[in-house]
């Protein structure tokens, strides 16, 4: 039966995870959706094992995450993953779904730290101030540098980093991390075991002096971005938890600086803290200012549409999927009012009206039809004849053009 979804905006996440070609993406986002998989509906513990079956019979095949925007759920969270292609020749493809997303996350190799592809998404993501978190993967493999890839996006990004974690051990030993912001240590329980998968420990005595100096330079960092932070370490005052939380997730959402974790996919480690950080310092729709579009046929005459549902519908399509169930997907992001199965809507760039049939949620393993989504959400919209990538559909007596992409020439950088 097909559903409503209206959800507290304050609890959703539209990221994209960017990355290098072979850093890590699919490997963290399968593992995400793994771990997500135990919450996605409370009670049904076993979406957990479908999730990981699901996977393992499209790794057989030869195929990775296959959709445009999956959806799940971590700490009464909704996390909404859109699809960012790693390869150069993509770039076109990697700004529509820029455009869409409201946060990032970056995996980096441990050993080969900031590589070339990740210097172009990067640079993309500068132009829409996407805010951003870096993960450093891969630090169980020999080589792995925390600290150089940290130096690296400094150098190559021309970021800040703030890194909120230290690992513990290296290598085949690399048994955790120091959390910067409790002062704790997270050593890793199991590779399979969902849920928290980590232990609390103290801080092990051999990285206390480390812990301290990267404690103080991660204040030191915050308070250049923040004044209440600065004022209260000017006075030599105590932060709270909370107040370095909120802190970092102001800067991060200001795009000031790119707060780092490190871990490994494919040993499961670090994969829990990541999703905790996605969920306090990325943004929820809310979080990003309303999207100004345009009158159709005046560019000059600005029109301002609120992520809210008693707004006129406004909506971006941004990809094109061939379902090998259900034929061909538009994936559209609400940016106004409510998407509504079975509604006519006008496509405002070709001026024709269009009639939305299904609308479905994709998750991991399985979609969900539902009956009208409201602003913010992502889905997959069956039924549209004339719809193409970047179109603007919206309500027929509400007529506006979302903002134009300009898609510059592909940039090809050389390490
Ligand atoms: P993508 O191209 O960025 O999507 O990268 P993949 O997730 O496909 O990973 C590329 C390769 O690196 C695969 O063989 C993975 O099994 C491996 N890999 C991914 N994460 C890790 C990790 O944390 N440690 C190690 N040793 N290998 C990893």
């Amino acid at each position: 039966m097909a559903v409503d979804i209206t959800t507290d905006l304050n609890k959703v996440r539209n990221i994209g995870i960017m990355a290098h070609i072979d850093a890590g993406k699919t490997t963290t986002t399968e593992r995400i959706l793994f771990y997500t998989g135990i919450t996605y509906k409370i009670g049904e513990v076993h979406e957990g094992a479908a999730t990981m079956d699901w996977m393992e019979q499209e790794q057989e095949r030869g195929i990775t995450i296959t959709s445009a925007a999956t959806t799940c759920w971590w700490k009464n969270h909704q996390i909404n993953i859109i699809d960012t292609p790693g390869h150069v020749d993509f770039t076109a493809e990697v700004e529509r779904s820029l455009r869409v997303l409201d946060g990032a996350v970056a995996v980096f190799d441990g050993v080969a730290g900031v590589e070339p592809q990740t210097m172009t998404v990067w640079r993309q993501a500068n132009k829409y101030s996407v805010p951003r978190m870096c993960f450093v993967n891969k630090l169980d493999r020999t080589g792995a540098d925390f600290f150089r890839c940290v130096n690296m996006m400094v150098e190559r990004l021309n970021s800040t980093p703030l890194v909120l974690q230290l690992p513990i051990g290296a290598e085949h030993d690399f048994l955790g991390v120091v959390d910067l912001v409790q002062m704790r240590a997270l050593t890793w329980r199991g590779e399979t075991t969902m849920g928290e998968d980590y232990t609390i420990e103290e801080i092990p005595a051999d990285l206390q002096a480390q812990a301290d100096e990267y404690r103080e330079k991660l204040l030191e960092t915050l308070a250049e971005a923040d004044d209440d932070i600065m004022e209260k370490y000017l006075e030599g005052e105590d932060l709270s938890v909370d107040e370095i939380e909120a802190a970092i997730r102001r800067a991060t959402l200001a795009d000031k600086l790119n707060p780092v974790l490190c871990g490994t996919a494919f040993k499961n480690k670090g994969v829990q803290p990541l999703l905790d950080a996605v969920v306090k310092y990325l943004p929820s729709p809310l979080d990003i200012d309303a999207i100004v579009g345009h009158k159709v046929n005046d560019e000059d005459v600005k029109v301002e549409r609120k992520p809210a549902d008693d707004q006129p519908f406004s909506g971006l399509a941004y990809k094109i999927a061939s379902d090998p169930h259900l034929g061909k997907l538009i994936y559209v992001r609400v940016y106004s009012g409510k998407l509504e199965a079975g509604a006519t809507v006008l496509n405002s760039v070709t001026g024709r009206k269009e009639r939305i049939g299904k609308v479905y949620q994709m998750h991991a393993n399985k979609r969900e039809e539902i009956a009208s989504v409201g602003a913010g959400q992502i889905v997959a919209v069956m039924g549209l004849k004339d719809t193409k990538t970047g179109h603007t559909l919206c309500d027929i007596n509400n007529p506006v053009v979302l903002e134009s992409m300009s898609f510059p020439a592909p940039v090809i950088e050389v390490a």
